[in-house]
């Protein structure tokens, strides 16, 4: 089996069978995001205990792309703390716009690596990955994390 055959299955099968998919009561913290150039929406909705990702579940409608990355994405952070999703959003960024970055340790989302062949759909893939960092950036917490935006 070809690399990009599994990496397709992976971003099929979440697509079909969203994960983490729906509303999410008595949520911390929350954000909106769209991608115009696809039509993509998206809620995201967290439940953040000591600065840790308790929770996280996804709304809206999109493309298969824009789905599965945010299916990925809930499994990916789901018990991560602020940081170390904020760290993995860049690890994330950097594997759909850098041919060299390396996907060897990021599991499943390794499939993601897939849409640098369409540099048309990466705002379909980030979207999510946006939206979750402006969730976490806005939302309150008793040690603010420092992020840089270089
Ligand atoms: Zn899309």
């Amino acid at each position: 089996m070809e690399l990009n055959d599994l990496y397709r299955d992976v971003i099929l099968d979440h697509n079909r069978r969203p994960r983490n998919f729906g509303p999410l009561e008595n949520a911390d913290a929350s954000a909106e995001g769209f991608n115009p150039l696809c039509g993509d929406r998206l809620t995201l909705r967290l439940n953040l205990g000591d600065d840790t990702i308790r929770d996280i579940r996804f709304e809206g409608q999109g493309c298969a792309i824009s789905t599965a990355s945010a299916s990925l994405m809930t499994e990916a952070v789901k018990g991560k703390t602020r940081n170390e999703a904020l760290a993995l959003f860049e690890r994330v960024h950097k594997l759909l716009t850098d041919d060299e970055a390396g996907a060897e340790d990021l599991g499943k989302l390794a499939a993601l690596s897939g849409v640098r062949e369409y540099p048309a759909r990466v705002k379909c893939a980030s979207l999510c990955w946006h939206t979750l960092a402006s969730a976490l950036k806005s939302a309150p917490s008793s040690a603010a994390p420092a992020v840089s935006t270089e």
